[in-house]
């Protein structure tokens, strides 16, 4: 058993340091002694966090609740319009965006992503009932949601079908960027009936092009795009 030269405590003989005042501990007795194991354990546990299932369970219950409630009371007491659809759909998008994060789902990305495509498609098929017409849902709003959808699953595809590396992500941003920019302006234009062209959009597409062409030479000169990498610390 060894004491601290300087305080005096008991130290343990695993300790290189005294807790207390941290004065190196050199016991000439313990000198070629092994080091002995540390009576802490080496991983660092911790309590366990809320179950998933239950966070689940708990947001599902809240969810269909509010949905409920607020449908019963359009139905009996403020039932002027349909006013509860905007919450009912708001839970069952909450719902579909928020599954794949509180259950541990087998669902491959892809899947999600279009899950999320056709919630978000539904909410505004929903909101469509309470305005004077359905057009702006048909002409607009649909098809921008499945451009983004497609987009947004496109993307998942390249990053985890072809590379995940930064320089790789970032041309696949640019060049989706450039084809979101056109897919609205085409879509507003077509809503508007005015003609099919490209006005700001062409902007994006042009700066987007820029960028893809450089991030294009730098992945193909292996050393310059070592440099990069090295610069940017990645
Ligand atoms: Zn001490």
């Amino acid at each position: 058993m060894s004491y601290c030269v300087n305080c005096g405590v008991k130290l343990d003989a695993s300790l290189k340091r005294c807790p207390l005042c941290d004065t190196p501990v050199l016991n000439p007795n313990e000198f070629h002694a092994l080091t002995p194991p540390s009576p802490f354990p080496a991983e660092k546990g911790q309590v366990e966090v809320v179950k998933r299932r239950d966070l689940a369970i708990l947001l599902l219950v809240v969810l269909i609740s509010s949905a409920a409630v607020c449908g019963l009371l359009n139905l009996l007491v403020f039932s002027r319009s349909a006013w509860s659809l905007y919450v009912i759909g708001a839970c069952l998008l909450i719902w579909v965006l928020a599954f794949p994060a509180v259950l541990n789902t087998r669902i491959p990305i892809y899947g999600c992503l279009l899950c999320d495509g056709l919630a978000a498609a539904l909410y505004q098929y929903l909101i469509s009932f309470n305005t004077a017409g359905q057009e702006w849902f048909f002409r607009l709003a649909l098809p921008l949601t499945a451009l983004l959808t497609a987009l947004a699953i496109s993307f998942a595809l390249l990053v985890r079908g072809i590379s995940s590396a930064f320089l790789m992500v970032a041309l696949y941003a640019s060049l989706e960027l450039a084809a979101l920019c056109i897919g609205i302006e085409l879509l507003i234009r077509r809503f508007l009936y005015l003609p099919l062209r490209l006005t700001w959009s062409a902007i994006v597409l042009a700066i987007c092009t820029v960028i893809a062409v450089a991030l294009v030479t730098i992945l193909t000169l292996t050393p310059l795009r070592d440099e990069v990498r090295k610069r940017l610390h990645f």
